[in-house]
């Protein structure tokens, strides 16, 4: 029996290897007799190419392959592993010669190696989507460009989720094998690159470090866990990585000095809708925009993962009025804009009414991402919990010190809690003034959603008409109406 070689180029494509294993098997090569080149080898016993054999005589059956194998097979290919093209074949070669159920055997040593490949695979992708940091290209609008070294060939495989996440930007990701481009319209991939061609810092990290030493909380650090989550060989990528040995080794101490003051006696009490209005300091320049760039790459809560994009508030920095609704919806997820969904259109509705112009508002929410459960093809709203709230808060506390408006509008419990603080009650506080530390007023109401979760007909002119009627109080902070 002949010996034949064959090189997969390049070496993840799963078309590639598609092309060879099924000449392979046209042929009838056994997988003992095919050796798979790595790049830059050359085959040992000197095995003339597999492609030198014509293609076979098509009896117009097609090889039929359970769909399973072919989605291990496209994860395990991105492998690094130089024996996967091999393993591979092997795999198929017993499927198709009979042994059709091999991935249900979870002993075999073909499928539990094939089965450490995928996972492998897919953990790295995972790393990739969370670790990619964008820096600012110096001297170009909108453009980043991310440095990162992944264990895997996985640039193909993740580069589709970076361009559905970062639509809007122009930006690359650079590896030592592989690069990928966007420019806002279409992926470009190319050969791998050097780190000194990414830019090293820019001035956003000083406002990321900032917030990550804010948010860092000591009583819950969990070192083993948090090497098992962000592996110290991914920390070169992070700006915030700096600051994790300092954080690390004070933690202890912060955690006594916490315990310490706990056991004082509270001096005076600080009343409940009185809350420090105070977020991470911003670096100088149009810090919104800054602030709206840093919360697209948000990793400090799960909601990213699974949305679309993050959904920054917008609206003049120098609005007098700013609302803050719950969190995006389907239509604010898909296109990155708050309060532009069935919601947002009942919002301008009562806004309309009342001759409020929108255009004069601040509009954005207490969590940027899009929670939702997924039944069938439909994306359902699905409510934030406390800790999406406050991972989230960070953002909203520096959009309210950056617009500084004079007036705060909460649509909802969460808004309001996230406002006002924890105690907010909306059945008992709802279109009541408060004030703020910091002397800005605000007042809650329903969110517009709730207004369209109402009954058709009655109920739901019902619930509109307390939603105008708080809505009211606006009137002389943002545009024409009344005064209250
Ligand atoms: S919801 Fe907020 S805290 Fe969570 S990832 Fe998104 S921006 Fe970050």
């Amino acid at each position: 029996m002949s010996r034949w070689s064959v090189r997969v180029d390049p070496a993840w494509s799963v078309q590639a290897w598609r092309d060879a294993a099924r000449l392979g098997l046209q042929h009838g090569v056994a997988p003992e007799h095919l050796d798979w080149l790595q790049e830059g080898h050359a085959s040992l016993l000197d095995a003339p190419p597999l492609a030198s054999l014509p293609p076979a005589e098509s009896d117009g059956k097609t090889i039929p392959v359970p769909k399973s194998f072919v989605e291990l097979a496209s994860t395990c290919l991105c492998h690094s592993d130089p024996q996967r093209h091999a393993l591979l074949y092997r795999m198929l070669w017993r499927i198709v010669h009979g042994e059709r159920d091999l991935l249900t055997n979870p002993a075999d040593p073909d499928v539990l190696r094939a089965m450490a490949l995928g996972q492998a695979v897919r953990r790295d992708s995972h790393k990739m989507k969370a670790f990619v940091r964008f820096r600012e290209v110096p001297g170009e609008d909108n453009a980043f460009i991310a440095w990162f070294e992944p264990e895997h060939h996985i640039v193909d495989r993740v580069a589709p989720f970076f361009a559905r996440r970062f639509a809007g930007m122009r930006w690359a990701i650079l590896t030592p094998t592989r690069s990928v481009r966007w420019d806002g319209q279409e992926l470009a991939f190319g050969p791998g690159s050097k780190q000194a061609d990414a830019p090293v810092e820019d001035a956003r990290e000083e406002l990321w470090r900032t917030y990550y030493a804010n948010i860092f909380n000591p009583a819950r650090l969990n070192t083993r866990m948090m090497q098992q989550e962000m592996p110290t060989r991914y920390w070169k990528h992070l700006p915030e990585a700096s600051l994790l040995p300092t954080l690390v080794r004070d933690a202890g101490d912060r955690v006594q000095e916490m315990h310490d003051r706990e056991a004082q006696a509270p001096q005076r009490r600080i009343p409940e809708q009185h809350i420090p209005l105070r977020g991470p300091a911003t670096a100088n320049g149009d810090s919104l925009d800054e602030l709206r760039t840093a919360a697209a790459g948000c990793r400090r809560c799960p909601l990213w993962e699974p949305a679309t994009q993050t959904v920054f508030g917008e609206g003049p920095r120098d609005a007098q009025v700013m609302f803050v609704g719950e969190q995006p919806g389907d239509s604010e997820d898909l296109s990155g804009h708050p309060f532009v969904g069935p919601a947002g259109q009942l919002l301008n509705r009562a806004l309309q009414a009342l001759g409020i112009d929108r255009s004069t508002l601040y509009l954005t929410n207490a969590v940027k991402h899009f929670r939702y459960e997924r039944r069938g093809k439909k994306r359902i709203h699905s409510k934030p919990q406390v800790t999406h709230i406050n991972a989230c808060r960070p953002w909203l506390l520096a959009e309210i010190e950056q617009v500084s408006p004079k007036v705060i509008v909460c649509l909802g419990a969460s808004a309001a809690r996230a406002v006002f603080g924890p105690g907010f009650n909306l059945g008992r506080d709802r279109g009541r003034w408060h004030t703020l530390e910091d002397g800005t007023r605000g007042f809650a109401t329903v969110h517009p959603s709730w207004v369209l979760r109402q009954p058709v007909g009655a109920a739901q002119e019902e619930a509109y008409r307390l939603l105008l009627g708080d809505l009211e109080r606006l009137s002389t902070h943002a545009g024409n109406g009344r005064t209250e």
